[in-house]
């Protein structure tokens, strides 16, 4: 059996087509959604993350603010920097890239962001509504994945979920989104005992730990839906024979650029045992920008047109 591909990179095109759509029918009435993206000294990872969300919001005519800090900065003065984006009429989304410099209190600054502008989901206002499953703006990357899976018609309802990993931005708010579609939901971490025992209880998995093809074909129930949240690089020969074998297009991208894309999950082996599987390079990572669009248009109208609900 080969697992077939949910291809998030498809939905995230989708999802960006009506966020297009949307703000262009808004502009003849004089709005436009408007997200600035904090970034506070040299991280290339976090350059690369930030001009790629700069750069959506142009294509699909969103309003976007890129603001580049010293790695010098104190908290003081991000806090006034959110204070004045806060009050600031045209944004409607503040993004503060993380991780933030270490002089810098990283909970004060988020705490700062006026959850009406709260576009990653961090916020405590926002993550409390997410527990009690109100309205609010749900995280980036877990709000995608539901998306995904609403794409593909996948069952929630009465089936066994598994998240591993219950990190803030994705482990913890994924878990409660598949809650709140009524799916029995197990979070594993780093201190769970026999971790393939649990997660070969899942009929969908969902695999955010940041440890490069861990999740073998042990931990996978045959003919689970397998979403791969992880984004590691490959960087030895070692590590790039086993995962990729033969693969000519692996060992092209690695030739070329001295490593290559890597999720959470063993990619050969998982695709011999999963009914679905996300691939990485192009599942989870284009629904997370996608979602911050949304994300920030749903914030412009919730603020700016609060009559539309
Ligand atoms: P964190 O490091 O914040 O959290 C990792 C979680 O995994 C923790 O809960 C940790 O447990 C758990 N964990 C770590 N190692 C193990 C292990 N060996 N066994 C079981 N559990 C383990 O990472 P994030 O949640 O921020 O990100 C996870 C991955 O997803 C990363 O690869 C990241 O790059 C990627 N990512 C991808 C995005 C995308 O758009 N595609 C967006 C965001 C993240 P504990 O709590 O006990 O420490």
């Amino acid at each position: 059996m080969t697992a077939q591909i949910l291809d998030g990179a498809s939905v995230a095109k989708s999802i960006k087509e009506a966020v297009a759509a949307e703000v262009a029918e808004l502009a003849p009435r004089g709005l436009r959604p408007g997200l600035a993206a904090v970034l506070v000294g040299y991280d290339q990872a976090s350059q690369i993350y930030v001009s790629s969300k700069v750069k959506t919001c142009g294509q699909l005519g969103l309003y976007s603010e890129k603001i580049e800090l010293p790695d010098t900065t104190t908290t003081a003065e991000l806090l006034a920097l959110v204070n004045d984006l806060n009050r600031r009429e045209e944004i409607d989304g503040i993004l503060v890239q993380l991780p933030l410099p270490r002089q810098v209190d990283s909970t004060a600054v988020l705490d700062a962001v006026d959850p009406a502008k709260d576009v990653d989901g961090f916020h405590p206002v926002s993550l409390g509504r997410l527990l009690l499953n109100e309205p609010g703006l749900r995280p980036c990357t877990p709000a995608g994945i539901m998306e995904m899976l609403d794409h593909y018609q996948v069952e929630m309802k009465g089936k066994r979920a598994v998240v591993l990993g219950r990190s803030r931005i994705v482990g913890l708010p994924m878990s409660l989104l598949l809650l709140h579609r009524h799916a029995t939901v197990t979070i594993c971490h780093s201190r769970t005992e026999d971790l393939p025992a649990v997660t070969r209880q899942a009929d969908i998995l969902i695999a955010a730990i940041g440890r490069m093809g861990m999740v073998d074909a042990g931990y996978v129930k045959p003919g689970a839906v397998v979403v791969d949240v992880g984004m590691n690089r490959v960087t030895t020969r070692e590590d790039l024979e086993r995962f990729y074998g033969d693969d000519a297009k692996r060992r092209a991208a690695f030739e070329k650029n001295g490593s290559t894309l890597i999720g959470d999950v063993n990619p050969r082996e998982v695709a011999e045992v999963a009914g679905w599987l996300t691939p990485v390079p192009g599942g989870v990572g284009p629904l997370t920008i996608a979602m911050l669009m949304k994300n920030t248009l749903t914030a412009m109208k919730r603020r700016r047109m609060p009559q539309a609900g």
